[in-house]
Protein backbone atom coordinates (compact mmCIF):
# COMPACT_ATOMS: atom_id res chain seq x y z
CA UNK A 1 0.00 0.00 0.00
CA UNK A 2 1.98 3.05 -1.21
CA UNK A 3 -0.50 5.39 0.03
CA UNK A 4 0.13 4.32 3.27
CA UNK A 5 3.81 3.75 3.76
CA UNK A 6 4.50 6.99 1.80
CA UNK A 7 2.24 9.18 2.96
CA UNK A 8 0.48 8.09 6.66
CA UNK A 9 3.29 6.52 8.37
CA UNK A 10 5.76 9.49 7.59
CA UNK A 11 2.56 11.77 8.84
CA UNK A 12 2.02 9.93 11.76
CA UNK A 13 6.25 9.63 12.62
CA UNK A 14 5.96 13.62 12.08
CA UNK A 15 3.49 14.31 14.58
CA UNK A 16 5.62 11.80 17.04
CA UNK A 17 9.03 14.03 16.11
CA UNK A 18 7.04 17.52 14.82
CA UNK A 19 10.38 18.95 14.66
CA UNK A 20 11.95 16.44 12.40
CA UNK A 21 10.49 17.52 8.54
CA UNK A 22 9.50 14.37 6.65
CA UNK A 23 7.83 15.15 3.84
CA UNK A 24 9.22 17.85 1.45
CA UNK A 25 6.42 20.24 0.75
CA UNK A 26 6.62 19.19 -2.66
CA UNK A 27 5.90 15.61 -2.50
CA UNK A 28 2.20 15.75 -2.39
CA UNK A 29 0.34 18.47 -4.36
CA UNK A 30 -3.25 19.38 -3.16
CA UNK A 31 -5.42 20.18 -6.31
CA UNK A 32 -7.16 23.52 -5.82
CA UNK A 33 -10.28 22.60 -7.36
CA UNK A 34 -10.93 19.12 -6.05
CA UNK A 35 -9.16 19.45 -3.27
CA UNK A 36 -7.50 15.98 -3.94
CA UNK A 37 -4.44 14.54 -3.02
CA UNK A 38 -2.12 13.61 -6.32
CA UNK A 39 1.94 12.62 -5.82
CA UNK A 40 3.73 15.49 -7.09
CA UNK A 41 5.82 13.37 -9.43
CA UNK A 42 2.43 12.18 -11.07
CA UNK A 43 1.33 15.67 -11.39
CA UNK A 44 4.77 17.09 -12.68
CA UNK A 45 4.39 14.28 -15.58
CA UNK A 46 0.19 14.84 -16.34
CA UNK A 47 1.82 18.59 -17.17
CA UNK A 48 0.43 19.92 -13.59
CA UNK A 49 -3.18 19.24 -14.62
CA UNK A 50 -5.14 17.14 -11.82
CA UNK A 51 -5.96 13.57 -12.40
CA UNK A 52 -8.95 13.56 -10.67
CA UNK A 53 -10.99 17.28 -12.13
CA UNK A 54 -8.69 18.21 -15.01
CA UNK A 55 -7.52 21.16 -12.83
CA UNK A 56 -4.81 23.38 -15.05
CA UNK A 57 -2.44 24.71 -12.21
CA UNK A 58 -0.67 28.29 -12.91
CA UNK A 59 2.96 26.75 -14.23
CA UNK A 60 5.88 29.48 -13.97
CA UNK A 61 7.10 30.97 -17.30
CA UNK A 62 9.72 28.47 -17.38
CA UNK A 63 7.43 25.24 -16.97
CA UNK A 64 5.64 26.65 -19.77
CA UNK A 65 8.91 27.01 -21.98
CA UNK A 66 9.92 23.55 -20.92
CA UNK A 67 6.28 22.34 -21.92
CA UNK A 68 6.10 23.95 -24.95
CA UNK A 69 9.09 23.97 -27.04
CA UNK A 70 10.80 20.82 -27.98
CA UNK A 71 13.05 18.97 -25.86
CA UNK A 72 13.25 21.86 -22.96
CA UNK A 73 15.02 23.41 -25.37
CA UNK A 74 14.77 27.71 -25.47
CA UNK A 75 16.31 30.74 -25.31
CA UNK A 76 15.44 33.31 -23.11
CA UNK A 77 15.28 37.14 -24.64
CA UNK A 78 16.77 39.67 -22.41
CA UNK A 79 14.62 42.21 -21.75
CA UNK A 80 15.50 46.04 -21.39
CA UNK A 81 15.50 47.71 -17.34
CA UNK A 82 12.90 50.16 -16.75
CA UNK A 83 13.02 52.47 -13.25
CA UNK A 84 11.80 50.72 -10.46
CA UNK A 85 9.31 52.14 -8.35
CA UNK A 86 8.96 55.56 -10.26
CA UNK A 87 6.19 56.60 -7.71
CA UNK A 88 7.80 55.66 -4.15
CA UNK A 89 5.14 53.76 -2.87
CA UNK A 90 4.25 52.56 0.14
CA UNK A 91 1.49 51.24 1.62
CA UNK A 92 1.63 48.59 4.30
CA UNK A 93 5.28 48.26 2.98
CA UNK A 94 7.80 50.00 0.65
CA UNK A 95 6.81 48.29 -2.42
CA UNK A 96 10.39 48.18 -3.67
CA UNK A 97 10.58 46.15 -0.38
CA UNK A 98 8.02 44.10 -2.08
CA UNK A 99 9.30 44.05 -5.06
CA UNK A 100 12.51 42.70 -3.63
CA UNK A 101 11.23 39.39 -1.87
CA UNK A 102 8.84 38.93 -5.02
CA UNK A 103 12.41 38.57 -7.24
CA UNK A 104 13.97 36.63 -3.79
CA UNK A 105 10.83 33.98 -3.55
CA UNK A 106 10.84 33.52 -8.10
CA UNK A 107 14.12 33.96 -9.06
CA UNK A 108 12.61 36.15 -11.71
CA UNK A 109 13.25 39.83 -12.40
CA UNK A 110 9.84 40.64 -12.55
CA UNK A 111 5.98 38.78 -13.67
CA UNK A 112 7.50 38.68 -17.47
CA UNK A 113 9.73 36.37 -19.24
CA UNK A 114 10.04 35.93 -22.54
CA UNK A 115 11.73 32.98 -24.71
CA UNK A 116 12.22 31.63 -28.10
CA UNK A 117 12.57 28.42 -29.24
CA UNK A 118 11.29 25.22 -31.48
CA UNK A 119 7.82 23.89 -31.12
CA UNK A 120 7.73 20.75 -33.54
CA UNK A 121 10.80 22.00 -35.31
CA UNK A 122 9.67 25.70 -35.93
CA UNK A 123 10.67 28.63 -34.42
CA UNK A 124 8.54 30.96 -32.32
CA UNK A 125 8.79 33.56 -29.74
CA UNK A 126 6.71 33.19 -26.61
CA UNK A 127 6.26 35.52 -23.75
CA UNK A 128 4.96 33.78 -20.40
CA UNK A 129 3.42 35.66 -17.28
CA UNK A 130 4.09 34.41 -13.58
CA UNK A 131 1.30 34.60 -11.24
CA UNK A 132 3.46 33.98 -8.42
CA UNK A 133 4.88 37.62 -9.14
CA UNK A 134 2.91 39.98 -7.52
CA UNK A 135 -0.42 38.36 -9.25
CA UNK A 136 1.30 38.40 -12.62
CA UNK A 137 0.66 42.52 -12.59
CA UNK A 138 1.65 44.43 -15.11
CA UNK A 139 3.76 47.07 -14.73
CA UNK A 140 6.57 49.43 -16.45
CA UNK A 141 9.21 46.08 -16.79
CA UNK A 142 5.69 43.92 -18.23
CA UNK A 143 4.70 47.10 -20.79
CA UNK A 144 8.10 47.02 -22.03
CA UNK A 145 8.99 43.48 -22.49
CA UNK A 146 5.84 42.90 -24.26
CA UNK A 147 7.24 45.52 -26.68
CA UNK A 148 10.63 44.31 -26.73
CA UNK A 149 8.89 40.42 -27.52
CA UNK A 150 7.42 41.92 -30.28
CA UNK A 151 10.74 43.71 -31.51
CA UNK A 152 12.39 40.19 -31.37
CA UNK A 153 9.21 38.53 -32.89
CA UNK A 154 9.76 41.14 -35.96
CA UNK A 155 14.04 41.02 -36.07
CA UNK A 156 13.26 37.29 -36.08
CA UNK A 157 10.41 36.91 -38.58
CA UNK A 158 8.35 34.51 -35.97
CA UNK A 159 5.20 34.59 -34.53
CA UNK A 160 3.86 35.60 -31.13
CA UNK A 161 2.36 33.55 -28.81
CA UNK A 162 1.35 35.51 -25.37
CA UNK A 163 0.05 33.93 -22.47
CA UNK A 164 -1.44 35.65 -19.82
CA UNK A 165 -1.93 35.03 -16.20
CA UNK A 166 -2.42 37.76 -14.55
CA UNK A 167 -4.88 39.99 -11.82
CA UNK A 168 -4.47 43.06 -13.93
CA UNK A 169 -2.08 46.20 -13.53
CA UNK A 170 0.13 47.06 -11.14
CA UNK A 171 -1.38 49.17 -8.59
CA UNK A 172 1.92 50.52 -6.95
CA UNK A 173 3.02 51.92 -10.14
CA UNK A 174 -0.41 54.12 -10.34
CA UNK A 175 -0.96 55.41 -13.82
CA UNK A 176 2.59 54.23 -15.23
CA UNK A 177 1.02 51.21 -14.76
CA UNK A 178 -2.53 51.92 -16.66
CA UNK A 179 -0.01 53.57 -19.23
CA UNK A 180 0.93 49.77 -20.31
CA UNK A 181 -2.44 49.09 -21.66
CA UNK A 182 -1.94 51.44 -24.71
CA UNK A 183 1.65 50.43 -25.12
CA UNK A 184 0.92 46.77 -24.74
CA UNK A 185 -1.56 47.30 -28.01
CA UNK A 186 1.51 49.18 -29.77
CA UNK A 187 2.87 46.08 -29.60
CA UNK A 188 0.52 44.03 -30.93
CA UNK A 189 0.25 46.87 -34.03
CA UNK A 190 4.08 46.47 -34.48
CA UNK A 191 3.33 42.74 -35.26
CA UNK A 192 0.70 43.66 -37.74
CA UNK A 193 2.65 46.03 -39.54
CA UNK A 194 5.13 43.60 -39.95
CA UNK A 195 2.59 40.74 -41.05
CA UNK A 196 3.25 38.45 -38.28
CA UNK A 197 0.88 36.34 -36.58
CA UNK A 198 0.36 36.82 -33.04
CA UNK A 199 -1.70 34.49 -30.75
CA UNK A 200 -2.93 34.47 -27.04
CA UNK A 201 -3.46 31.98 -24.52
CA UNK A 202 -5.68 32.74 -21.41
CA UNK A 203 -4.63 31.46 -18.73
CA UNK A 204 -6.30 31.06 -15.23
CA UNK A 205 -6.68 34.09 -14.66
CA UNK A 206 -6.65 36.42 -17.46
CA UNK A 207 -8.03 39.47 -15.66
CA UNK A 208 -8.08 43.73 -15.84
CA UNK A 209 -5.61 45.75 -17.79
CA UNK A 210 -4.65 42.48 -18.84
CA UNK A 211 -7.79 41.61 -20.12
CA UNK A 212 -8.86 45.12 -21.74
CA UNK A 213 -5.88 45.23 -23.78
CA UNK A 214 -3.54 42.84 -26.01
CA UNK A 215 -4.92 39.37 -24.04
CA UNK A 216 -8.53 40.17 -26.38
CA UNK A 217 -6.35 40.90 -29.55
CA UNK A 218 -4.96 37.80 -30.46
CA UNK A 219 -5.57 36.56 -34.26
CA UNK A 220 -6.18 33.36 -32.44
CA UNK A 221 -7.12 33.23 -29.22
CA UNK A 222 -6.68 30.07 -27.00
CA UNK A 223 -7.90 29.73 -23.29
CA UNK A 224 -7.12 26.59 -21.10
CA UNK A 225 -10.30 25.05 -19.66
CA UNK A 226 -11.70 26.95 -16.80
CA UNK A 227 -9.79 29.86 -16.80
CA UNK A 228 -11.12 32.67 -15.48
CA UNK A 229 -11.18 35.66 -17.77
CA UNK A 230 -12.93 38.97 -17.26
CA UNK A 231 -12.28 42.59 -16.39
CA UNK A 232 -13.89 43.21 -13.29
CA UNK A 233 -14.82 40.32 -10.67
CA UNK A 234 -18.08 38.39 -10.24
CA UNK A 235 -18.87 40.13 -7.12
CA UNK A 236 -18.53 43.76 -8.41
CA UNK A 237 -20.57 43.07 -11.41
CA UNK A 238 -23.60 41.53 -9.38
CA UNK A 239 -23.50 44.13 -6.84
CA UNK A 240 -23.55 46.71 -9.74
CA UNK A 241 -26.38 45.61 -12.01
CA UNK A 242 -28.10 43.81 -8.88
CA UNK A 243 -28.66 40.24 -10.74
CA UNK A 244 -27.04 36.67 -10.10
CA UNK A 245 -24.84 35.77 -12.77
CA UNK A 246 -24.34 32.18 -14.37
CA UNK A 247 -22.85 29.81 -13.05
CA UNK A 248 -19.79 29.62 -15.36
CA UNK A 249 -19.65 33.69 -16.31
CA UNK A 250 -16.57 34.83 -16.64
CA UNK A 251 -14.81 31.37 -17.71
CA UNK A 252 -13.35 30.32 -20.85
CA UNK A 253 -16.18 27.40 -22.07
CA UNK A 254 -18.55 31.06 -21.57
CA UNK A 255 -16.27 32.82 -23.52
CA UNK A 256 -16.34 29.85 -26.69
CA UNK A 257 -19.95 29.77 -26.43
CA UNK A 258 -20.51 33.90 -27.02
CA UNK A 259 -17.58 34.08 -29.63
CA UNK A 260 -15.37 35.81 -27.36
CA UNK A 261 -12.38 33.19 -27.83
CA UNK A 262 -11.32 31.06 -31.06
CA UNK A 263 -10.63 27.61 -28.72
CA UNK A 264 -10.20 25.50 -25.78
CA UNK A 265 -6.98 24.07 -25.54
CA UNK A 266 -5.86 20.90 -23.06
CA UNK A 267 -2.06 21.27 -21.89
CA UNK A 268 -1.69 17.67 -23.27
CA UNK A 269 -2.12 19.26 -26.67
CA UNK A 270 -0.77 22.08 -26.52
CA UNK A 271 2.60 21.08 -28.74
CA UNK A 272 0.08 19.24 -31.18
CA UNK A 273 -2.11 22.59 -31.29
CA UNK A 274 1.18 25.22 -31.81
CA UNK A 275 3.15 22.91 -34.12
CA UNK A 276 0.26 22.59 -36.64
CA UNK A 277 -0.52 26.09 -36.41
CA UNK A 278 3.47 27.38 -37.09
CA UNK A 279 2.97 25.19 -39.73
CA UNK A 280 0.40 26.46 -41.52
CA UNK A 281 2.08 30.46 -41.12
CA UNK A 282 6.01 29.19 -41.42
CA UNK A 283 7.29 30.33 -44.51
CA UNK A 284 10.70 30.57 -42.68
CA UNK A 285 12.02 28.42 -40.07
CA UNK A 286 14.27 29.50 -37.26
CA UNK A 287 17.83 29.13 -37.26
ZN1 LIG B 1 -8.51 18.34 -9.03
Amino acid sequence: MNWLTNFVRPKIHSLIHPSKKEIPDNLWHKCRSCEQMIFGKDFVSNLYVCHHCNHHERLTPSDRFSQLFDKNEFTLVPLREVILDPLQFKDTKRYKDRFRDYQEKTKQKDALSVAEGKVKNQGLVVAAFNFSFMGGSMGLYVGQGLVDAARHAIVRRLPLLVIPCSGGARMQEGILSLMQMPRSICAVELLREARLPYWVLLADPTTGGVAASFAMLGDITFAEPKAVVGFAGRRVIEETIREKLPDEFQTAEYLLDHGMIDQIVERKDMREIFGRLLSLVSTTKAS
